[in-house]
């Protein structure tokens, strides 16, 4: 029997609910406000967080009520990993489903929450609440960081 784990033997499809979760890694970063060019379709990221997102431990303040309160909110799922463009290169949904590994600060390896936030690769104080920004200033708050991976190959960080 292999010793692999989970995410290098089973596709997203094959994964149990409880590995689903799992492999998220706290990051945030899908729950920033994205833009989107009418003309070609390109998205960019903005440091405008969604207005639960806790900006410090990048976790929702309302997980189970979100929809009251954001009905648009994207609930992940195979279709859409499989669908959505714009997930960040960092995502673990969107590295598994492209037959990547995980990077080095994921909780998964590195058997730490923290480790996500302690490698620059979250939200974590770098966002504003939308309630503070008008929508029309979205475009203000343009930014690259969530496109960023890391110095190092994930191979060297093992
Ligand atoms: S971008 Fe991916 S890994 Fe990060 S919080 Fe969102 S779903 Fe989880
Ligand atoms: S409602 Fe919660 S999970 Fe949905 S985008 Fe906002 S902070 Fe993220």
């Amino acid at each position: 029997m292999s010793d692999a784990p989970f995410w290098k033997t089973k596709s997203l499809a094959q994964m149990s609910n409880t590995e689903w979760e799992s492999l998220c890694d706290g990051c945030g970063l899908c729950c920033l406000n994205k833009l989107e060019d009418w003309d070609t379709g390109d998205v960019v990221f903005t440091s405008v967080a969604c207005q639960l997102l806790d900006g410090d431990s990048c976790q929702c303040s309302d997980y189970p009520n979100r929809f009251d309160t954001v009905p648009d909110c994207i609930q992940l799922n195979l279709k859409l990993v499989n669908e959505i463009g714009w997930l960040p290169p960092t995502c673990a949904y969107a590295l598994v489903r492209d037959g990547e590994d995980l990077y080095w600060w994921h909780h998964l390896i590195s058997g730490d929450p923290e480790t996500v936030h302690i490698a620059g690769i979250s939200a974590r104080g770098r966002t504003v609440n939308e309630k503070q920004v008008d929508v029309d200033d979205f475009e203000n708050y343009v930014v690259d960081w969530p496109l960023t991976v890391g110095e190092q190959p994930k191979a060297q960080q093992r």
